[in-house]
């Protein structure tokens, strides 16, 4: 572990409650020796003595969000695979975040791959899975996953993991699997695909991974998220009560925000869900850097709909945003200032999409590469009026029309940059 690179991110800064950053300001803080300084390994003989469904119970009473990005309610999908009548259950860890502006769950599994295993191990008795499976993304392979895989290897040396956890009958296996750098692997049918050796093609839906016949290997299945699982923990030692009670309604618990951007500070920061974007960027970030305004925030990753500097007092929590029209998705800001110009921006983000769409589905396939070549056009200084309405028409034409929610993420920002900056494309016009 003495080679691992340092991580690209600066410690957190701080949060009025800590979870999942509990244990960061200490050296070395990924360690067994000090996740167990810190209470670590507590929560999971106290949840083999609960019954599995009263763990769900909790994690609907904490109103658990899966973190990866649509903000499904977690406890109701375990509630789903755990009303399956067909065995073997799975539990699957998205770890692929490959969303552009997110590093928040390599951070957890660099910086506390402990509280994740632990998290999991008690996910996995709540559904009956048996077999569990970590899903990284490929380029996590020296520091994340190294960790990850230490953590793993001393749960089993101390029967956390294995046959009759502490004594329980309860028997666990839990595998690493590394992806070979698609994005569109991070989507979780794709993700199952990939899993089983197959090429990463989102499928249809119904059925969902939940129920038999969506899952892996046909079985039913939960995909979650490693932050999600990385608060199992604190809601087994405190109750849902009290997670529920750290963030707003119906969204419990705290965020990692990932931020980047032209903040004072950028990085992993955990705060309680809701927290307004006003508030993550002077309370945590320190305000825009020395002579910088802020222009737009995108709210959630890549795909989510900008924002403009006047829309900074909206919560950050996954139902406000939904009503605004834009998403919470992976927790990943990016403060952008007065020096951007919002059509190269868009071009940047549109040529990402057009590059890792599947190709499975026309309007997605042809959309995203029709809207890269139109924007560089544009970026170019070779573009026309008309483009810009045609951009915007084509992102249009995309939504709802696609296997997967790719086609629909590129849409989105590409409708409200335009319709939020629009005299920065119009400046780019030719003539
Ligand atoms: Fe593939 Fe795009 Fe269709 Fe998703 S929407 S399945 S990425 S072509």
């Amino acid at each position: 572990m003495a080679n691992l690179p340092t991580p690209p991110m600066p410690l957190p800064q701080t949060s009025p409650v800590k979870i999942l950053t509990r244990d960061w300001h200490l050296p070395e803080c990924w360690t067994l020796e000090n996740y167990l300084k810190g209470g670590g390994y507590q929560a999971l003989p106290k949840a083999l003595k609960m019954a599995p469904q009263a763990i769900v119970d909790e994690v609907v009473k904490g109103n658990l969000r899966g973190r990866g990005g649509a903000g499904f309610p977690t406890g109701m999908k375990w509630n789903f695979v755990r009303k399956e009548t067909s065995f073997p259950k799975y539990l699957v860890v998205n770890a692929d975040e490959g969303e552009p502006g997110t590093f928040k769950d390599r951070a957890i599994l660099e910086w506390a791959p402990h509280m994740f295993v632990e998290g999991l191990i008690i996910g996995c008795f709540a559904i009956d899975c048996h077999v569990t499976y970590v899903y990284c993304r490929g380029e996590f392979r020296d520091g994340p996953v190294a960790r990850l895989q230490t953590a793993i290897d001393e749960a089993y040396a101390k029967g956390w993991l294995g046959k009759n956890i502490l004594g329980s009958g309860f028997d666990l296996e839990m595998h690493v699997v590394r992806g070979a750098g698609a994005y569109i692997c991070g989507e979780e049918t794709a993700l199952l695909e990939s899993l089983e050796g197959k090429k990463g093609y989102p499928r249809l839906k119904p059925p969902f991974p939940a129920n038999a016949g969506g899952g892996l290997f046909k079985q039913p299945t939960a995909v979650n998220n490693v932050e999600t699982l990385a608060n199992m923990p604190a809601i087994i030692e405190k109750g849902g009560d009290w997670f529920s009670s750290v963030g707003c309604p119906k969204n419990g618990g705290t965020r990692l925000f990932a931020v980047s951007g032209h903040s004072k500070k950028t990085g992993v920061f955990e705060a309680p869900m809701g927290t307004t974007f006003t508030a993550l960027l002077n309370d945590y970030c320190g305000g825009m850097r020395d002579g910088s305004t802020l222009k737009a925030i995108i709210p959630g990753g890549s795909s989510s709909a900008i924002m403009t500097a006047e829309e900074a007092e909206w919560m950050s929590d996954f139902d406000t945003l939904k009503t605004k029209k834009t998403m919470a998705g992976s927790g990943a800001v990016v403060f952008l200032d007065q020096s951007v110009n919002m059509a190269h921006a868009l071009a940047n983000v549109t040529r990402f999409y057009a590059t890792e769409s599947c190709g499975q589905c026309t309007p997605c396939r042809e959309g995203t590469a029709w809207l890269s070549r139109l924007l560089d056009k544009l970026c170019r200084g070779e573009g026309e009026k008309k483009d810009v309405d045609n951009i915007h028409q084509i992102a249009r034409q995309m939504e709802q029309k696609t296997i997967c929610a790719l086609a629909d993420g590129a849409a989105m920002p590409v409708k409200s940059y335009i319709e939020k900056f629009r005299g920065d494309f119009d400046a780019l016009v030719k003539g």
